[in-house]
């Protein structure tokens, strides 16, 4: 890691609070930032009031998520004039890289604004932030990975951890800014991921989703000079002890090679659970999408995991209001999420994103897009309910997480990562128990404990 600017002084105790939105890649970057700073004196709070430094790590995928920024940071302008001063406020993730100028200029308050590739510069942009009035902004795209200058995992994410292994994205969707405020794709070298896995491992995880764009499009330098894809990568990872369950998210539907499709019949620790997000069911919306596939690809993709294996769920995105969508295009869309079955999906009206080709084009009117999500979202919810009632009766590992809600219970994540409930007095976190699933309700499926000696289905 470079050196940090930083003299004794600025090393005395600090209380960090971290606000983070988005996706779990700004959530893997969050905790990578208080481990930063953790060596300079910085610990993290649940609170900002009267915290030395907020980060706030922003989403810019919606318009919706930008607005919550600013109303956010407004919070927090009055908090830093209650503190007289004494708040040091920094905008990371995508709003500080698409709008690093116009972040300053609509709230000079702001200390920092850092894009998501230059975070691992935090001291140095802390001190020269206590020396400078005014925004610094940082939101270059080195040429050198972040990744190189982290520091190891200090602070353990818990029983599920997640682990960024590819960023940034190539594609170009007509609807996405990604490929603006993450830069180009790149993949970080194997060994520094299976290092990291370890490590997380030790601090705790059970389970480690690997994340990226396009995650499945991994191509890291492997130890031994070769490219490695993300088969190999789960299957080294696969041998790291203490490890029990493995997954990977997002992945596009062109990136999921025969060999990976195989991996989930043969790779022991990989659930059998998929995020493949497809958009709209329209070959018509798919190619003014950029997405470079059809529905029939789609389809061919999720036959083929099912054959791998069949007890495989899925889930997926779904953008509703693209410009040019017909209600026939619609209809396409909910004929596929129909065929297809989904055990939980996120769907969502198209939001236009400055700067990118489909904001240009003429709109779908919003009332329009409302009741096509309203259709479309009536579907998903029937589905969601129709997966979960068909594990009732079923004995599944789950890996336990924590407590639950209530005095008496424990939670955890079945197979298919259903939040699951049990009534139980003692303390099963990190533990996977066979639980049979009783019954279902909106939130969480409840079971019963089953004991060890019970193999599960
Ligand atoms: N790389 C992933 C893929 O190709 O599917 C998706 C990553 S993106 C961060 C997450 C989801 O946000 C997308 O799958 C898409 O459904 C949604 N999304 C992206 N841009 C959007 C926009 N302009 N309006 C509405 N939803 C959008
Ligand atoms: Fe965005 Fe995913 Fe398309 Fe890349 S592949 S542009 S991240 S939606």
């Amino acid at each position: 890691m470079t050196a940090p600017d930083f003299n004794e002084a600025d090393r005395k105790p600090r209380k960090l609070h971290v606000v983070t939105h988005g996706c779990q890649m700004n959530v893997y970057d969050s905790a990578r930032m208080a481990d930063i700073l953790r060596p300079l004196g910085y610990t993290t709070v649940d609170r900002p009031e009267g915290a030395d430094m907020v980060i706030m790590n922003t989403c810019h995928i919606r318009e919706r998520a930008e607005e919550k920024v600013f109303s956010a940071l407004g919070r927090l302008r009055v908090m830093k004039e209650e503190q007289g001063g004494n708040m040091m406020i920094a905008v990371t993730g995508c709003v500080a890289q698409a709008e690093g100028e116009v972040l300053a200029r609509r709230a000079p308050y702001v200390d920092l604004v850092v894009g998501p590739q230059s975070y691992h510069r935090l001291p140095e942009l802390i001190a020269q932030a206590h020396r400078k009035q005014g925004v610094v902004i940082d939101t270059e795209f080195p040429v050198d990975q972040k990744f190189d200058h982290l520091p190891d995992v200090a602070a353990p994410q818990g029983v599920v951890s997640y682990l960024s292994i590819q960023e940034g994205c190539d594609k170009f969707c007509s609807f996405c800014v990604v490929p603006y405020t993450r830069g180009a794709e790149s993949s970080r070298p194997a060994l520094s991921v299976l290092a990291e896995a370890r490590r997380m491992v030790a601090l705790g995880a059970r389970e480690i989703a690997l994340l990226g764009q396009n995650v499945n499009a991994y191509h890291g330098e492997g130890p031994d000079g070769a490219t490695w894809g993300l088969t190999r990568l789960l299957s080294e990872m696969a041998e790291i002890e203490g490890l029990e369950r493995l997954r990977y998210t997002t992945s596009h539907p062109n990136d999921m090679t025969d060999e990976l499709i195989l991996a989930h019949r043969d790779n022991p620790k990989l659930l059998p659970f998929l995020h493949l997000p497809v958009q709209s069911g329209a070959d018509k919306i798919l190619k003014a999408m950029n997405r470079k596939h059809d529905a029939e690809h789609f389809r061919r993709v999720v036959g083929k995991l099912r054959d791998a294996r069949p007890d495989i769920a899925f889930t997926s995105d779904f953008i509703v209001g693209h410009p040019g969508e017909t209600e026939t295009d619609f209809q396409d869309t909910m004929k596929l999420v129909r065929e297809t079955g989904f055990a939980l999906a996120y769907s969502f009206n198209y939001s236009p994103r400055p700067g990118t080709p489909a904001a240009a084009l003429s709109q779908v009117p919003d009332e329009v897009k409302n009741a096509r999500l309203y259709e479309l979202q009536a579907e998903l919810r029937r589905q969601q309910d129709a997966f979960n009632a068909a594990t009732v009766g079923l004995t599944t590992p789950v890996l336990f997480t924590g407590r639950g809600r209530y005095d008496g219970q424990v939670a955890g994540r079945s197979l298919w990562l259903q939040p699951v409930v049990v009534e139980h007095g003692a303390e099963l976190t990190g533990q996977i128990r066979n639980v049979q699933i009783t019954s279902t309700n909106t939130n969480s499926i409840v079971g019963v404990l089953l004991p060890q000696e019970q193999i599960a289905a």
